[in-house]
């Protein structure tokens, strides 16, 4: 890292490994796989080998078929298509779907649109570490009740989900279950085989691939349909078309081998750094761990703190590049959705700070990181001494 900043919001985005960018640029000039893969000439032939291949790689990180994996342009499309296409496809069964306010805006948000035309949802509040109570969810399932849509690791906290015991229950009562699987797929196991999974949304760039390519995994059982949003081509059986951006996919392919491989080093070491982190900043005044400790990805680590304000905290804290909530919303001022939901009053929501870490960041940065947190919030204090407790 350059020292003129320090970057921790891996789950904003992660730098493209190089391996990975090596491999996109070669996909993209004539004596790579540049051609059309829907074309039946050799440049085509050889596209659609490049396809194949990262197809297998990414089937292999999660333990499906490759059949099952649908290419899409990040794991925003990859929700909208998940849940609009199986509302839209079991719409005449019933119109119910169940969620948590706590999912990404691009769970959110397509929800809520469908509320507006009529669909009927059910927003499971979580308990005060982040997590779904699988009671509340069995007195939600309803005969008319369509698909559940949890997520596996969420960006603000770092709260892992029982995807297991969820998708039991659905398989049991015969609904679709989906999963944003974006924070958890090449950072900690996530075996397809084994899961009661339905639909499974996937991105490249949070595990050091790049930004506009991601899948969406739809199981090869009766009953799990979607209808397309897009219509076109024949690719992707027409439930996706459009032409496949091979460069993209071969890096999507390569970024998922290189986690895979790595899958146990790179947990290793963001335990190493949450634990050093959290060890530094739990013993300043007032500093309190958003979501459980226990059930979340070590990658994030989310406090708030008593007594400061966020916006001044973040500019003292330059040139760290963490974020207030996610990376999505830090426009709006507003505390965050996800936080307020775990209970925390507004002003500690406004206070919190998210520290996220991956392959790259050090234990040096991290006590950096520590002292620089230390001195803003104690130059804040002295600032607004009114209103230190
Ligand atoms: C980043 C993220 C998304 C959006 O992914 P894009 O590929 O940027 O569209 C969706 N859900 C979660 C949980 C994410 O972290």
């Amino acid at each position: 890292m350059s020292d003129d900043l320090i970057y921790l919001d891996y789950a904003a985005t992660t730098p493209v490994d190089p391996r990975v960018a090596e491999i996109m640029l070669a996909q993209m000039t004539m004596d790579g796989g540049f051609a059309n893969p829907s074309s039946i000439h050799i440049a085509g032939r050889r596209a659609s080998e490049v396809v194949e291949r990262a197809t297998r790689q990414l089937a292999t990180l999660i333990n499906c078929s490759a059949k099952e994996l649908i290419w899409t342009s990040g794991a925003s499309e990859s929700n909208n298509l998940a849940i609009l296409g199986a509302a839209r496809n079991r719409e005449h069964r019933g119109k119910h779907l169940i969620s948590m306010p706590t999912e990404h805006k691009a769970v959110t948000d397509v929800l809520r649109a469908l509320e507006k035309k009529g669909f009927e949802i059910t927003w499971l509040q979580p308990d005060a570490d982040g997590r779904l109570r699988i009671g509340d969810l069995a007195d939600a399932l309803r005969a008319d009740t369509q698909l559940v849509s949890i997520m596996y690791v969420n960006n603000e906290t770092g709260v892992i989900q029982d995807i297991k015991a969820i998708g039991a229950l659905c398989r049991e009562r015969d609904v679709l279950f989906h999963v944003d699987a974006a924070q958890g797929v090449g950072k900690l196991p996530f075996d397809l085989a084994t899961l009661p999974v339905d639909m499974a949304s996937m991105t490249a760039h949070k595990i050091y691939g790049p930004k506009g390519i991601g899948a969406l995994y739809k199981a090869d059982r009766p009953g799990c349909n979607v209808d397309p949003l897009l219509f076109g081509g024949g690719q992707q059986g027409r439930i996706r078309p459009g032409t496949l951006p091979v460069p993209l996919i071969a890096a999507f392919g390569l970024a998922a081998r290189i986690a895979g491989e790595n899958l146990q080093a790179d947990f290793a070491h963001v335990q190493a750094l949450n634990k050093r982190l959290w060890a530094g900043l739990s013993t300043i005044a007032g500093v309190l761990r958003n979501g459980s400790a226990e059930h979340s990805f070590p990658g994030i680590l989310n406090v708030s703190i008593e007594d400061i304000e966020g916006e001044s905290l973040l500019l003292a804290l330059e040139p760290l590049c963490v974020s207030t909530g996610s990376a999505c919303n830090s426009l709006k001022q507003e505390p965050s959705y996800v936080l307020r939901s775990l209970g925390r009053s507004d002003e500690l929501a406004q206070s919190a700070i998210r520290f996220s870490f991956g392959r790259a960041t050090t234990s040096a940065e991290i006590d950096f990181v520590i002292h620089r947190y230390r001195d803003a919030v104690g130059k804040l204090r002295q600032l607004a001494p009114g209103k230190a407790a």
